[in-house]
């Protein structure tokens, strides 16, 4: 993996990528990776992040920004019409001061409804099946378009 400069690459996003975790993925390419939030904030919260090791968005070279916000606004519209939501929410966290967790660069989709709050951040833990099922209905509507 390509890494900028004091990146680490132990993070569990790194290992997504290296194939040493497991992730229930909605969408790859050669640059980029789709996949869902394990502790999702709604139903249908994923996360979008670049191959390049970069903890943050100003440390991703710009070619790799553009595949990933490319990949971002593809999956967060078949996200958006998986769960037929009304609004969808793009959020990217940079730094522990911010709420950053996860020390990989990543974008968060999220579906929004009227009158439904999103749940705490980085809180409950998704049921398996049910993510893989959302993860399913994601990647059929990536397929189909
Ligand atoms: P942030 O706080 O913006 O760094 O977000 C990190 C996100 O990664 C949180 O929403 C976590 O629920 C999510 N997360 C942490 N570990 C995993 C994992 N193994 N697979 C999928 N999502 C994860």
């Amino acid at each position: 993996m390509q890494t900028a400069s004091g990146y680490d690459s132990g993070n569990i996003f790194a290992k997504i990528i290296r194939g040493e975790a497991p992730c229930f993925k909605v969408y790859e390419d050669q640059h980029t990776l789709a996949f869902m939030d394990i502790m999702p904030q709604v139903e249908g919260h994923t996360l979008v992040i670049p191959k390049f090791g970069a903890s943050d968005l100003f440390s991703l070279p710009a070619d790799d920004l553009a595949a990933t916000m490319l990949t971002t606004q593809r999956v967060a519209a078949a996200v958006k019409e998986a769960f037929a939501a009304p609004g969808v929410m793009i959020a990217q966290l940079n730094g522990a001061a911010a709420g950053q967790t996860v020390f990989h660069l990543h974008f968060h989709i999220l579906p929004r409804f009227n009158g439904i709050d999103l749940q705490m951040h980085v809180r409950g833990m998704g049921a398996k099946e049910v993510l893989a099922g959302h993860a399913e209905r994601i990647r059929q509507l990536l397929e189909s378009h």
